[in-house]
């Protein structure tokens, strides 16, 4: 097949674990190589983020990305991506048309680009299908962080009843679309994310901590994009009383520039608390040094108030090291209570303490332990997500080979 993917509002090359960009890139770029190995052809279009983005490079067998102008050629607030939307679509037209482009289907992520999709749909009819990773209506009902526009809620319910098929991570996700959208049953389709087993790998522990500087302690873990959704608040929260057993420290990895504001809150938090000394706030990390965090960690802990699917227990479980994590998500999917990490009912520091404090005081984690930890999670590769996707991709390809019948 030839899928065009289109994430207008984040490049799936940029840096992970800013305010806005995590998951969903990570998304595109493993499941389009997965893709690409499989003899796809897939070209990722986004907008220009930086003067210096290149029109276009191969980002691995298959797989190209193409940078469209659209509005400032810097980073912009995302509601400036809406509004720049008009011109990416524009440009993306003339761009097929220039190359005599043609392709199957458009796969498209996140709401402001389910609204490109439906646009070359009316114009070309070029079927689209699409996943939101996030939808608006959802956040709000959960009313931690800032409130989502009316205008996004207004765009997802027209592009959900345009689309084709409507990828979600989750059952809950699903359930979500037909409560607060409407949505048709039959076009939503369970299709989990993934996780890149040869990336995240065990590493031995004090190796780990070595390269990383950390002392021999009991360290708890959070990696993601620094947001109150994230209620990393809570985690912190949860420092003192768990101080009192252990010689503890938290590892807080993730948040740029963008995200200073809610860093200097969680850092007042933690001066107010007095563990100031015990919390180290890393900013971003690449993605290819994360094992090393995840494998330095004694326990990661998720305690979000909500997340589309979650990618961060699946990478932890992939180096070998148990989660504690709110039952958001995918996630009670995912850990197995008592087994490799625990689910708890919300992110309040009580709840949370006692659940890290059971895995902390296990005795230290033998090898074989980490290893059958990283086991639970190998369904869960990318390779097998991909092939789920393409069969989703071809139905939504016959069907509409029936319908013109
Ligand atoms: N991530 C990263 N570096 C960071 C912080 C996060 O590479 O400093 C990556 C992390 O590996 C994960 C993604 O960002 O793949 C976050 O995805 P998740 O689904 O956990 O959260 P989302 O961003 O979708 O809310």
């Amino acid at each position: 097949m030839k899928i065009a993917f289109i994430s207008a509002h984040s490049c799936p090359v940029g840096d992970l674990g800013t305010r806005d960009t995590g998951g969903m890139s990570v998304y595109i770029r493993e499941l389009a190589r997965e893709l690409g190995k499989k003899g796809h052809i897939i070209d990722i279009y986004t907008r220009v983020h930086d003067p210096v983005d290149p029109r276009m490079e191969d980002l691995s067998a298959g797989v190209r990305l193409i940078h469209l102008k659209a509005g400032k050629l810097t980073k912009i607030q995302k509601m400036d991506v809406y509004f720049s939307l008009p011109e990416f679509t524009f440009n993306l037209d003339n761009y097929w048309k220039d190359n005599g482009l043609e392709y199957d289907i458009v796969f498209t992520h996140y709401w402001m680009s389910a609204l490109v999709g439906k646009y070359f749909w009316q114009t070309r009819h070029i079927p689209y299908i699409t996943m939101y990773h996030t939808l608006g209506a959802v956040k709000n009902a959960i009313g931690i962080g800032e409130d989502e526009p009316a205008l996004r809620i207004a765009s997802e319910r027209e592009t959900i009843q345009d689309c084709r098929s409507i990828i979600v991570a989750t059952e809950r996700e699903k359930q979500d679309l037909l409560r607060y959208y409407n949505a048709a049953e039959g076009k939503i389709d369970v299709v989990p994310c993934g996780v890149n087993m040869e990336l995240f790998k065990p590493v031995e522990k004090m190796t780990a901590r070595q390269k990383l500087g950390m002392a021999d302690e009991k360290i708890l873990l959070f990696v993601g994009r620094i947001d109150p959704l994230k209620g990393i608040d809570k985690l912190i929260q949860t420092m003192p009383l768990l101080k009192k057993y252990w010689n503890l420290r938290l590892v807080v990895v993730g948040g740029d520039e963008d995200s200073r504001a809610e860093l200097e809150k969680l850092k007042k938090l933690s001066n107010e608390l007095n563990i100031q000394d015990s919390v180290d706030f890393r900013g971003l990390v690449k993605q290819e040094q994360l094992p090393y965090y995840y494998s330095a960690a004694d326990v990661c802990v998720v305690p979000s108030y909500y997340e589309s699917f979650g990618l961060v227990p699946l990478e932890a479980l992939a180096c070998g090291t148990p989660v504690v994590a709110t039952d958001v998500g995918d996630l009670r999917n995912i850990i197995k209570t008592g087994e490799t990490g625990c689910i708890v009912a919300d992110n309040s520091p009580e709840k949370l303490a006692e659940s890290i404090f059971f895995l902390l005081s296990q005795s230290s984690l033998d090898t074989e332990y980490k290893f059958s930890i990283r086991a639970s999670v190998s369904k869960w590769d990318w390779t097998n997500i991909a092939e789920k996707i393409a069969q989703e991709m071809k139905l939504v390809l016959d069907s509409r080979l029936v319908s013109v019948a």
